[in-house]
């Protein structure tokens, strides 16, 4: 036993929890809908693990024994279940693939270093040994970042970052920490807390994504309009390479040449192994609440967010649905009972006498957090445009209970895969100025691709992550697969990919590159850019040994 926590290798989170349909009323008959699928269909179970074809691994008696003395014995596994659970991240194509038995290439060993002296040893006789290395956060990315590439014939080493977990120091006068970069978002979140602070960096895999992994993919949180990115969190780091160590200082700005932190942040393991991250941290708030408001129209909601990010209020969340999704948000409610039942049905009746056209109306979640009387200021600023806008506010009740299930929303989607409908997102950024064309090229696109599959798919979008420029656009997308589910979601995947970069929006906001958005880098950054990268991944791994084929 390691002591670190992995998720189930077949889905999402941990074992025994699950999503629910009975209790939300409104639930089946929005799937059927949606994706033509009745969610009473007795759902099939994943394949057991001992049908999986695990193949052998490729590793050496010499290296095994050179991993063993330097982790340890009993932290440089290679039994099956810990080889499968690190091979992939948790993309729909990931768990399509886990779920039909073809794992491809499987790491041979996985060690778990204590330390980064432990670190640097690893890195160091893999080099020697001219094996592959690749560092494991949480194992939750959705880009491909993780799995060795197809017939890799060398020795794989999957580096879990799993012990290193700790807050190593805070210094208060300035605000920032220094934390190993494999805690997880709670574990980490909880030595802060317990001394006030908080990182203030929240995505919806929270619960079971690192630091270190954050840092790797280039991470942003629900917050993010509050406390930023993980790039701009990240101040200082240390990383370790073949034969040596990076070491970058916390600093609030430098201009020492191109920025060493910015090639390593979103490097998906492909310069070295972070082991240390120096961050931001924030003391917690005295007030902390999510505001729920209605808009009229999604051109409405757009058209809000936009002007709240040109006013001086300064929310630390501004997202917005399109119709399609506040449909799907208030289909996943529980049945409303007295008092609740009421208020909405008064509610509605209120928006219908308005003249609103309840099929169009769109959902918005905005976050207030600092002292009462700045939380108040704030709301009084964003109210005054959410009317502007058309839109009407509905309390915390919504938002708090959105706080609450965020978490939980991924499980939905193994749910659906047990009942034949594979679900996945897409997000992306662009300027304001753009943000409605890749919308409706977007939308456009994935229709397309589920007309030419023959069909009845699904995709819904929020604005989220607002900045002065800009902001990221969400997509969810699903549909009733065939028996040739990957090959299905690879169509749809490359239409809206596609229709991002082709309406000036990048290959991804937050969720990084690693072998699914690597066909479009060149279209994101252009043929100098690409040259620029390779150069520096030639230079940095001459071995072609660190996390080889990702991003590029
Ligand atoms: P892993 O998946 O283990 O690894 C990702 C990459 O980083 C790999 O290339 C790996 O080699 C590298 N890596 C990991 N640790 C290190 C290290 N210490 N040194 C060097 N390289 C390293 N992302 C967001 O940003 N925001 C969201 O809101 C969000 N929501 C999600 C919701 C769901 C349901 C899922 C499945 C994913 C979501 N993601 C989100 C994507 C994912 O959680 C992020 O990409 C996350 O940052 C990955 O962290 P990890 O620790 O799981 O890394």
């Amino acid at each position: 036993m390691t002591g670190v926590k992995h998720m189930k290798w077949w889905g999402w989170g941990v074992e025994g929890v699950g999503f629910h349909w009975q209790d939300k009323p409104a639930f089946r008959p929005f799937v059927q809908k949606a994706v033509a699928l009745d969610v009473k269909v007795p759902p099939s179970k994943p394949i057991a693990f001992e049908d999986l074809t695990v193949p052998a691994p490729i590793l050496a008696d010499e290296l095994r024994e050179t991993l063993e003395r330097i982790v340890g014995l009993g932290y440089a596994l290679t039994d099956d279940e810990s080889r499968v659970v690190h091979t992939f991240g948790k993309s729909i194509r990931d768990l399509l693939r886990i779920r039909r038995n073809e794992l491809g290439r499987v790491p041979d060993i996985v060690v778990y270093p204590a330390d980064e002296a432990q670190v640097q040893g690893v890195v160091d006789a893999a080099a020697e040994a001219g094996a592959v290395i690749i560092p494991f956060g949480g194992g939750s990315n959705i880009a491909g970042s993780l799995e060795p590439i197809p017939g890799e014939q060398r020795t794989v080493i999957s580096l879990d970052m799993g012990r290193l977990n700790r807050v190593l120091e805070i210094d208060e006068y300035s605000g920032l920490a220094r934390i190993q970069a494999g805690a997880q978002g709670p574990d980490l979140e909880e030595q802060l807390n317990s001394k006030g602070w908080t990182l203030g960096h929240f995505p919806d895999s929270f619960t079971h994504s690192t630091l270190g992994g954050w840092v790797a993919t280039r991470s942003s949180g629900m917050q993010s309009d509050k406390y930023g990115d993980i790039a701009d969190i990240a101040r200082g780091l240390r990383m370790v390479r073949p034969g040596e160590l990076v070491v970058l200082r916390p600093l609030p700005s430098t201009s020492t040449g191109p920025s060493v932190r910015e090639m390593i942040i979103g490097s998906e393991g492909r310069l070295g192994v972070i082991t240390e991250v120096w961050v931001n941290v924030h003391r917690q708030p005295a007030v902390r609440e999510v505001q729920a408001y209605f808009f009229p129209t999604w051109d409405a909601g757009l058209a809000a967010m936009h002007e709240i990010a040109e006013s001086d209020a300064s929310p630390s969340i501004t997202r917005v649905s399109d119709a399609r999704e506040s449909g799907f948000s208030l289909a996943t409610r529980k049945e409303s009972k007295g008092f609740s039942a009421v208020a909405q049905n008064t509610l509605m009746n209120v928006l219908k006498r308005r003249g609103w056209n309840l099929d169009d109306m769109c959902l918005s979640f905005i976050g207030y957090e600092g002292t009462s009387k700045h939380v108040s200021y704030e709301k009084r600023l964003v109210g005054s445009i959410v009317r502007k806008h058309g839109g009407i506010g509905v309390g915390k009740g919504p938002g708090a209970l959105y706080d609450q299930k965020k978490f939980d929303t991924p499980y939905l989607r193994d749910f659906l895969l047990d009942r034949g409908a594979a679900a996945d997102v897409s997000e992306t950024a662009a300027p304001w100025s753009k943000l409605k064309s890749v919308y409706d090229n977007t939308i456009a696109a994935a229709n397309r691709a589920y007309d030419e599959l023959g069909v009845h798919g699904w995709i819904m979008c929020h604005l989220s992550h607002s900045y002065h420029s800009g902001a990221c656009l969400y997509f969810t997308f699903a549909f009733k697969h065939d028996e040739n589910p990957v090959a299905q979601y690879q169509v749809v995947k490359d239409a809206i990919q596609q229709a991002f970069v082709d309406s000036g929006a990048t290959l991804s906001h937050h969720h990084a590159v690693g072998l699914e958005h690597a066909p479009w880098m060149e279209e994101d950054i252009s043929t100098g850019g690409v040259h620029l990268m390779q150069a520096l991944f030639d230079a940095a791994d001459p071995q072609g040994i660190l996390n080889p084929g990702k991003i590029l």
